[in-house]
C-alpha cells in the first residue's frame, strides 16, 4: 500500500496530557495531569441548559452563535475586558476556545506563515498552528517569574512572521502578562505589522491582587488582535464546548464562515446555559472562584516545596510548574512516571511545553481538583521527601 498520512498528520503527536491520563487510569491514581475542573457547574448555567433541552431548543443556531449569547459576551467584554465589541459582527461563538482558535488560524494564516509562541507554551496552540501549516518560532521566558524582554521579541521575528500568540494567564506557567509587557508586544506587533492572537480562557483566575489585562484593550492593537476565550474553565463545563473569538468584522466574517464549515454551530441548548450564566452570575461568583483557586494554589505549592520540588508560583490559571531536577530519571517524562509510580499522582512532563531541552527540568500539576482529592494528592507528594 503506498497511501499514507498527510504531512501534517506525521508532524502532530498525541498530547502528553492524554498519555499521562491513560497511565494514571491504569494505576488508579490521582490525575493532576489534565486541566479538568472538578468544581460543580453553577446552578443558573445548568438550569438554563436543561430547560432549553426540555423546551425543544435543540436545532442548529446561527453559525456565529445565538443572539442571547453574542450579546451577553459583548456586554461582558465591555465590562470585564474593557473592549467594545459589536455583538452582530465581531463575536463568533465556537466549539470551545480550541475551536475558536482553529477557525481563526484557518481564516488568517497561510502555509509557511510564522507565529511566535511564548515558551513554555500550551501544546494545543503549537499543534493547531502545525495543523494549518503555520511555522512556530519561540520566545523563551525565564523562570521563575517567566520574564522576557523586547529584544527577545526582535530575535524571534522574520519577514515571514504573521502573528504572535499570547496566553494570559498562561497555561502551563501561570504567568499574567502585565501592562508594560503588553505594551512591548503592542509596539512590536505594530512595528512588524502582525496579528496578535490571545487566549484568555483563564481570565477569571488571577491571584494576589493582580488584574487581567486583555491585549485588545490596548487601542494601538485593537484592530489586529484576535481574542479567544470561553466558559469551559469559568463554569466548569469543559465537555460542553462553548468558546468564542472576538475580532474586527474584517477578520470575523471569515472566522465565522470557517466556524460554519467545521462545526456548523456550537451546541444550541448549552449556548443558552452559558448566556444565562453571564447574565445572572454576580461579580461575587467570579471573585469566589478566584479566592478558592488561590487557596488550592497555596496548598499545592506548599506541598511541592516540602517535597523539594520547587514550584514556580503561578500568578494566575490553575497549573504549577515544579522543578524535578532532584528526582531520579534523565527526562521529565521519566520524572513524571517516577512520581506517578511513587505517589500515584499524575503530572505532565515539562517537555510537552518546551521545544528545547529546558522542559526536562519541570513537570506540570493541575490544581483544579476537589479539596478532598487535592489534599490527598498533596499528602502523597509531601511523602516524597525522604
Ligand atoms: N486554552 C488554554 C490555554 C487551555 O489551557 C485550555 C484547556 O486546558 C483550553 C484553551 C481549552 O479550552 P476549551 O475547552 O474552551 O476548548
Amino acid at each position: 500500500m503506498s497511501i499514507s498520512l498527510s504531512k501534517r498528520g506525521n508532524e502532530i503527536v498525541q498530547a502528553e496530557i492524554r498519555v499521562m491520563t491513560i497511565e494514571c487510569e491504569k494505576l488508579g491514581g490521582i490525575n493532576l495531569a489534565q486541566g479538568i475542573c472538578d468544581i460543580g457547574v453553577p446552578l443558573p448555567v445548568a438550569h438554563a441548559a436543561k430547560t432549553a433541552i426540555d423546551r425543544g431548543f435543540n436545532s442548529y443556531t446561527r453559525y456565529d452563535g445565538l443572539t442571547e449569547l453574542r450579546h451577553a459576551i459583548a456586554r461582558k467584554m465591555r465590562e470585564y475586558n474593557k473592549i467594545t465589541v459589536d455583538p452582530e459582527t465581531e463575536v463568533t461563538v465556537s466549539a470551545g476556545s480550541t475551536g475558536a482558535f482553529y477557525c481563526a488560524c484557518l481564516a488568517l494564516l497561510d502555509e509557511g506563515d510564522e507565529v511566535i509562541l511564548f515558551e513554555p507554551y500550551y501544546g494545543y496552540h503549537l499543534n493547531t498552528l502545525l495543523a494549518v501549516g503555520a511555522v512556530p518560532s519561540y520566545v523563551m521566558m525565564r523562570a521563575p517569574e517567566w520574564t522576557f524582554t523586547p529584544d527577545d521579541l526582535e530575535m524571534a521575528v522574520t519577514p515571514r512572521t504573521k502573528g504572535i500568540m499570547v496566553c494570559t494567564p498562561s497555561n502551563p506557567c501561570g504567568k499574567v502578562f502585565d501592562k508594560a509587557e503588553l505594551k512591548w508586544i503592542a509596539d512590536f506587533a505594530v512595528k512588524h505589522d502582525i496579528f496578535v492572537f490571545t487566549d484568555e480562557i483563564y481570565e477569571y483566575f488571577i491571584y494576589d491582587g493582580r488584574s487581567h489585562i486583555s491585549p485588545a484593550s490596548l487601542p494601538k492593537i485593537a484592530d489586529r488582535t484576535i481574542t479567544i476565550s470561553g466558559y469551559s474553565k469559568t463554569y466548569s463545563i469543559t465537555g460542553w464546548r462553548i468558546g468564542y473569538s472576538i475580532a474586527r468584522k474584517q477578520w470575523a466574517d471569515m472566522i465565522g464562515y470557517i466556524n460554519d464549515l467545521v462545526y456548523v454551530c456550537a451546541p444550541a441548548p448549552l449556548q443558552l446555559g452559558v448566556a444565562a450564566g453571564i447574565k445572572k452570575l454576580e461579580t461575587s461568583f467570579y471573585k469566589g472562584i478566584c479566592t478558592e483557586f488561590a487557596t488550592k494554589r497555596d496548598l499545592i505549592c506548599t506541598a511541592l516545596d516540602k517535597a523539594g520540588l520547587k514550584p514556580s508560583v503561578p500568578q494566575g490559571a490553575y497549573y504549577v510548574l515544579a522543578d524535578v531536577t532532584s528526582l531520579p530519571g534523565k527526562t521529565s517524562k521519566e520524572n513524571a512516571m517516577y512520581l506517578l509510580h511513587e505517589t500515584g499522582v499524575a503530572s505532565v512532563p515539562g517537555s510537552a511545553f518546551f521545544h528545547g531541552s529546558d522542559g526536562e527540568n519541570f513537570v506540570r500539576f493541575c490544581f483544579a481538583k476537589t479539596n478532598a482529592e487535592l489534599t490527598e494528592a498533596c499528602r502523597r507528594i509531601k511523602r516524597l521527601r525522604r
